[in-house]
C-alpha cells in the first residue's frame, strides 16, 4: 500500500485527491456536495488507516451531520467562507464537545470537554465538517508519535518509519488521502517536521496569532496551533480560517493577521526578484545531515536563485544552543502545566479503592496515566525549577532564548526570510530512536530556535532524497507578524517545482 496510499495528481474521480481550493470552488458552485466530499474522505479513513493509523477518533455522524449543513447553507445561499465544506483532521489536542479529546495520553483517556477550543469553534463557523482527532505523541511531546499511549503512526510513504511528531496523525492523513486539510500544534517543530516527512505542507504561525483557548497545554510560551495543506493556498486558506484575536487567550495578539492568502496567490505567479533569502550557516550544519537532505537542500537554494532570489548567508551563533535551553525550558513549563492532571481536577482518578490518601491516590494516578516520556520531562522541569537550581538552569535558559531573538532580529534586518532544512534526516524507521531520548530530541535542532524567538515558519515539499527516497522539506522562517512572506517565499518555490 506504500504506494498507493500516496495523493497522486488530481484525479477528477477521486475527491480525495483534489485539493481544498479544488474542493471549495465545486462546492460553492454546487457541483458537488460537502457530504460526498465528506463520505469520500471517510471511505478512505476506512480503507487506509487500519495501516497508518492517523485517527484515535472518526466522528463519522458529525463529520456527515456538518457537511449536510454546510450543503444546506451553501443551497440557502448564507456561506461566504472559503472553505466552506471541505473537511478537516483535528489534532487531538484541541477540545470539542463532541469527540473525546484525550492528547494521545491514557490519563484523558474518553474526556470529554465541556466546551469547544476557539480553533474548534473558528473551524464550525466557517463551516468545516471535522473527521476527526489524530494521533499524536503524548501532550505533544515528542518527534515521532511513538509516545502516544494507543500506539504510532505509520508513514505513509514507507508504513515501517514514522511519520514524524508530534503531529504525526494529522501529517500522514494528508499525505495518503485521509483528509484535505489539518491542524497542528508547533511547540517545537510539531506541525513543521511532520509535514517534512510527508512532503505535504505546515505552517507555525507567529506566536500569539493563533488562540491557545482549548488548546491542551504543553508548554505556554512556544505552543501555537497552525495549518496544514497539500498546498500552500490550501494552507494559506486555513491559516485565514484560525488566526485572530481571541479575548480568552491572554497572550493572543491584537494584530491584523497578515494577509497570507493574498502572499500565496501573488507567490503562485513564481517570481521572486527582490527578495533576499538568508541561508542560516548554522542550521546547514547541524549533527547527522543526510547526505540526500542536504543534496535536495542545496537543490532547492539553487531554484531559488532562478526563481530570482538573492541568496546570502547569515550568522546566528546562539542557534547551537538552541537544544539546551529548549529542553529546559520546555520540562520547566511541562512541569506546571501538567500539575493539572492528577485525577482530582483532571485525569481517570487510579487507586481510589478506600485504602489510599489523596495524595497516594494523586501519586498512582500520574504514575499509572502518564508514559515514560512525559514522566522524564516532568521529572526534568521540576528539577530545573527547584531552589537552587532555578538560577543555573532556567534563568540561563531564558537568556539563550534571548540571544536567539536577537539573533533573528538581526538576520530579518538584512534578508525578507531565512531557510535552512527542516530536519536532519528523512523518515526514520519506527523504534529506532525509541529508546535514545537524546537522538529523538537531536531530530529538533532546525526547528526549535524560531520557537523559542516567537516567529513564524514553514515547511514546504522539497525534491525527495536521492539517497533514500523519501520526502525532504524546506523550512522557509519570517520575522513576528510577517507570516505573509512564509507563504509568498512558499508558493513560488512550489510553483517553480511544478
Ligand atoms: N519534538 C519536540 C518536543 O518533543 C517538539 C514537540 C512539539 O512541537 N509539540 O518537544
Amino acid at each position: 500500500m506504500t504506494d498507493t496510499a500516496l495523493v497522486g495528481s488530481h484525479d477528477d474521480s477521486d475527491l480525495t485527491t483534489w485539493t481544498a481550493a479544488e474542493l471549495a470552488e465545486k462546492i460553492r458552485d454546487r457541483e458537488v456536495s460537502s457530504v460526498e466530499v465528506t463520505r469520500a474522505h471517510l471511505d478512505r479513513i476506512r480503507a487506509v488507516d487500519a495501516d497508518v493509523h492517523a485517527f484515535l477518533h472518526v466522528g463519522e455522524d458529525a463529520a456527515v451531520a456538518a457537511a449536510e449543513q454546510v450543503d444546506r447553507d451553501i443551497a440557502s445561499g448564507t456561506v461566504a467562507s472559503p472553505l466552506a465544506g471541505v473537511p478537516l483532521a483535528l489534532k487531538d489536542v484541541f477540545v470539542t464537545t463532541d469527540a473525546p479529546t484525550t492528547c494521545a495520553s491514557k490519563i484523558l483517556e474518553g474526556y470529554m470537554s465541556p466546551y469547544d477550543a476557539t480553533v474548534t469553534k473558528k473551524l464550525r463557523a466557517a463551516g468545516i465538517p471535522i473527521l476527526g482527532k489524530t494521533n499524536m505523541d503524548e501532550f505533544a511531546m515528542g518527534s515521532s508519535t511513538e509516545n502516544s499511549a494507543y500506539g504510532p503512526t505509520h508513514n505513509p510513504w514507507d508504513l515501517t518509519r514514522t511519520a514524524g511528531g508530534s503531529g504525526g496523525g494529522s501529517a500522514a492523513a494528508l499525505a495518503s488521502g485521509m483528509a484535505p486539510l489539518g491542524i497542528g500544534t508547533d511547540t517545537g517543530g510539531s506541525i513543521r517536521q511532520p509535514a517534512a516527512l510527508t512532503a505535504t505542507v505546515g505552517v507555525k504561525p507567529t506566536y500569539g496569532t493563533v488562540s491557545r483557548y482549548g488548546l491542551v497545554a504543553c508548554a505556554s510560551s512556544l505552543d501555537q496551533g497552525g495549518p496544514t495543506g497539500r498546498t500552500v493556498l490550501d494552507t494559506a486558506l486555513l491559516h485565514e480560517v484560525i488566526a485572530g484575536h481571541d479575548r480568552f487567550d491572554a497572550t493572543s495578539s491584537q494584530r491584523p493577521v497578515a494577509p497570507v492568502v493574498e502572499a500565496a496567490r501573488q507567490g503562485a505567479s513564481g517570481d521572486l526578484t527582490g527578495v533576499t533569502v538568508g541561508v542560516v550557516k548554522q542550521l546547514e550544519e547541524v549533527r547527522g545531515l543526510q547526505a540526500g537532505v542536504e543534496e535536495s537542500y542545496r537543490a532547492s537554494l539553487a531554484q531559488l536563485e532562478r526563481q530570482g532570489a538573492t541568496v546570502v548567508e547569515v550568522d546566528c551563533p546562539s542557534f547551537d544552543y538552541a537544544l539546551n535551553a529548549y529542553y529546559l525550558i520546555l520540562p520547566c513549563e511541562v512541569s506546571s502545566n501538567l500539575a493539572r492532571f492528577d485525577g482530582m481536577r483532571y485525569g481517570q482518578r487510579r487507586g481510589d479503592d478506600g485504602h489510599h490518601s489523596a495524595d497516594e491516590v494523586m501519586a498512582i494516578t500520574r504514575a499509572e496515566g502518564f508514559g515514560p516520556e512525559v514522566k522524564r520531562r516532568i521529572i526534568l522541569g521540576t528539577y530545573a525549577l527547584s531552589v537552587g537550581y532555578y538560577d543555573a538552569y532556567y534563568i540561563k535558559a531564558q537568556r539563550v532564548r534571548n540571544l536567539i531573538a536577537q539573533d533573528f532580529a538581526k538576520a530579518f534586518s538584512r534578508v525578507d526570510v531565512l531557510v535552512s532544512p527542516v530536519t536532519p534526516t528523512t523518515a526514520f524507521a519506527l523504534g529506532e530512536k525509541a529508546d535514545d531520548p537524546l537522538a529523538m530530541y537531536l531530530f529538533d535542532l532546525c526547528t526549535l530556535p524560531l520557537n523559542l524567538a516567537g516567529v513564524c515558519g514553514m515547511s514546504v515539499p522539497g525534491p525527495l532524497a536521492s539517497d533514500t527516497g523519501l520526502p525532504v522539506g524546506l523550512q522557509i522562517m519570517g520575522p513576528a507578524h510577517g507570516d505573509d512572506r512564509l507563504y509568498r517565499v512558499g508558493a513560488a518555490y512550489e510553483a517553480g517545482r511544478a
